[in-house]
């Protein structure tokens, strides 16, 4: 096998793919080009430029992400970017004769209204939750692309379906970043100015959390193993309430003051629990992080990095 080419390789994800990697940032190109996108790919698989060092594997991360406030507040922003991205990358893979490459969707471009738990097979089923819908339906299309592809052209590519992600190098953006990173730069600065803390919504809505490393793991395995025309959910299969998130990440970060529920704010979707079966069969013995570990490498990240990190 060749090499591996990584896209979003400065993300929460990308960020984790170690070793001898072609690590594609925004730095090096703009994705939502198509020109672009074919000149980096063709430079990178180009057997006779590269031999045997040509990628022939892509894990495609790139892509716009956010919480809840960024998808709401930049839904054109969110269905543009991605659906370029991910539309040049795939086809640009194909034209470059990349033999695998595996493409990230995520749990909330499942139907709002669907029978729990989530599986595989029930992402177009429906339409997405409102406060996203515009993010979902651009990644959905990643899925139709692929099939798409694997059915015209015998490609063997996939995608990977991870619940929420949380970890190091995430954005800390606090208006629109994802609760993780949000609560913990709220938090810090809370601490700093001995002011409240101020969570969204009720605090009851559940999430699955998932820790980039491992997330990085289970993909290196997908891209080298699976091979299947239906995704791969990412997921330990365990709900945690928003407020036991808020509670671990103040124990951790020692803060004292008033916690605040601002029921003015949004709670986005009250749960999406998933099936991680699929998963268990082909990995049955992979140990996740604990979530209290996870939280505590993110936060030691946070704060040893402050000045550097994006927020
Ligand atoms: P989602 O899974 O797409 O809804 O992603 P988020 O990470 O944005 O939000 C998860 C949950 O955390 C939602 O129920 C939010 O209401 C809640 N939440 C509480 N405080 C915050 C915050 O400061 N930022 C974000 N993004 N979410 C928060």
């Amino acid at each position: 096998m060749g090499r591996l080419l990584v896209t979003g390789a400065n993300g929460l994800v990308g960020s984790q793919f170690k070793g001898d990697i072609i690590a594609i940032t925004s730095h090096v190109g703009d994705l939502r080009d198509k020109k672009t996108t074919e000149d980096i790919i063709n430079f990178y698989a180009d057997k006779d430029r590269q031999g045997i060092f040509a990628v022939d594997k892509i894990i495609h991360c790139a892509g716009k992400v956010g919480g809840v406030g960024g998808n709401m507040n930049y839904k054109g922003d969110f269905f543009y970017d991605n659906i370029m991205i991910n539309t040049n990358v795939i086809e640009a893979a194909r034209k470059a004769g990349v033999e695998k490459l595996v493409a990230f969707l995520s749990t909330c471009i499942f139907p709002d209204n669907v029978e729990y738990p989530l599986t595989e097979s029930k992402i177009h089923l429906g339409p997405p939750h409102f406060s996203n819908d515009a993010y979902a339906y651009a990644k959905r299309m990643a899925d139709v692309q692929i099939r798409a592809y694997r059915e015209q052209y015998g490609l063997k590519y996939t995608s990977v379906i991870p619940t929420n992600i949380y970890g190091p190098n995430d954005n800390f953006d606090i208006k629109n970043g994802h609760v993780i990173p949000s609560l913990i730069h709220k938090c810090y600065l809370a601490i700093e100015n001995k002011t409240d803390l101020e969570i969204w919504g009720y605090g009851t809505p559940l999430r699955e959390f998932i820790y980039s490393k491992d997330v990085a793991k289970l993909t290196t395995w997908v891209v080298d193993n699976y091979d299947d025309s239906e995704p791969l959910i990412l997921s330990t299969s365990e709900e945690i309430s928003i407020k036991d998130v808020v509670d671990i990440i103040t124990e951790n970060m020692n803060f004292k003051g008033n916690i605040i529920f601002d029921k003015t704010k949004p709670d986005g979707q009250f749960r999406k629990p998933c099936d991680n079966s699929k998963l268990k069969t082909y990995l049955p013995n992979f140990k996740f992080t604990p979530f209290e570990i996870g939280i505590k490498e993110t936060i030691k990240h946070f704060t040893e990095n402050y000045n550097n990190i994006r927020k």
